[in-house]
C-alpha cells in the first residue's frame, strides 16, 4: 500500500469518527426534547393556572378581634355600648341590598356594587350604640378606631368601620389580604383573655385617646 493511500484511509476514519460523533450529539438532543415534551404532557395542567381566588363566607377572624378587643371595650369606657349592626356580607346579600333603590324597591342602602365592599371578604363592620343609635359623637368614635387600626367609612358611611391595610377593594378581589392586626397594648390582650372589662386607668396606661 502506497504512502498516500494510507492517509486517505486515515482521512476517511477521522471523517467518519467525526460524523458518528455528530449523529450520536443530533440523537441525545432529539431524545431529550422528545423526554421534555412528553413529560410535560403527565404534569398536571393547573402547574400552570393562577389558583382560583377563594371566595370568603365569614367576617375574618383577627378583624373581628380587633373589633372586640380593641374599638368595642375603648368605645365603652367613654360612654359608647356599641353593637355591631352588620359584618360579613355575602355577594348575593350585597347584591339584594345595592339593587335596593335601584331596580327594587326601597331606599339607597349601599354604594358599594356586589364585591366592592369590605363586608364581601370580611374585614368590616357597622356599628350604632345600643341606647343612643346614631347620636354619637362620630368624631371620637373614628380616633378611637385609628388607635384600634380601623378606617372608618368617613362623612358618607359614619357607622361603617373597616381594616385594608393600604389595599384597594380589586386587590381584595384579586385575593390579597392586609397584615394580620396586633392589639395595640398588652392590657387590651390580658383583658380580653380573662373577659374583664377596661378602665380609664388602662387606656392611660395603654396610651389610647383622650377626651
Ligand atoms: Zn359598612
Amino acid at each position: 500500500m502506497r504512502m498516500d493511500d494510507i492517509s486517505i484511509n486515515r482521512r476517511n476514519f477521522r471523517n467518519r469518527r467525526r460524523t458518528s460523533k455528530y449523529f450520536i450529539f443530533t440523537l441525545i438532543t432529539v431524545l431529550f426534547t422528545c423526554m421534555l415534551v412528553s413529560l410535560s404532557f403527565f404534569i398536571p395542567s393547573t402547574t400552570f393556572v393562577r389558583k382560583p381566588v377563594s371566595i370568603p363566607t365569614a367576617e375574618n377572624q383577627n378583624f373581628l378581634n380587633q373589633v372586640t378587643d380593641c374599638f368595642l371595650p375603648t368605645a365603652a369606657v367613654y360612654g359608647y355600648h356599641l353593637r355591631i349592626t352588620a359584618a360579613f356580607r355575602s355577594i348575593a346579600e350585597q347584591t339584594q341590598i345595592y339593587n335596593s333603590g335601584r331596580t327594587e324597591d326601597g331606599h339607597i342602602v349601599s354604594e358599594a356594587p356586589p364585591g366592592h365592599s369590605l363586608h364581601n371578604y370580611g374585614y368590616a363592620v357597622d356599628v350604632a350604640d345600643r341606647i343612643k343609635a346614631y347620636n354619637i359623637n362620630w368624631t371620637r368614635l373614628v380616633k378611637i378606631a385609628m388607635y384600634c387600626s380601623l378606617e372608618s367609612g368617613g362623612v358618607g358611611d359614619l357607622p361603617h368601620f373597616e381594616y385594608r391595610g393600604g389595599l384597594t377593594t380589586d386587590q381584595f378581589a384579586a385575593g390579597m389580604r392586609p397584615p394580620p392586626l396586633t392589639l395595640p397594648c398588652a392590657i387590651m390582650a390580658n383583658r380580653a383573655a380573662t373577659s374583664t372589662p377596661l378602665t380609664l386607668k388602662d387606656l392611660n396606661a395603654c396610651a389610647a385617646p383622650k377626651f
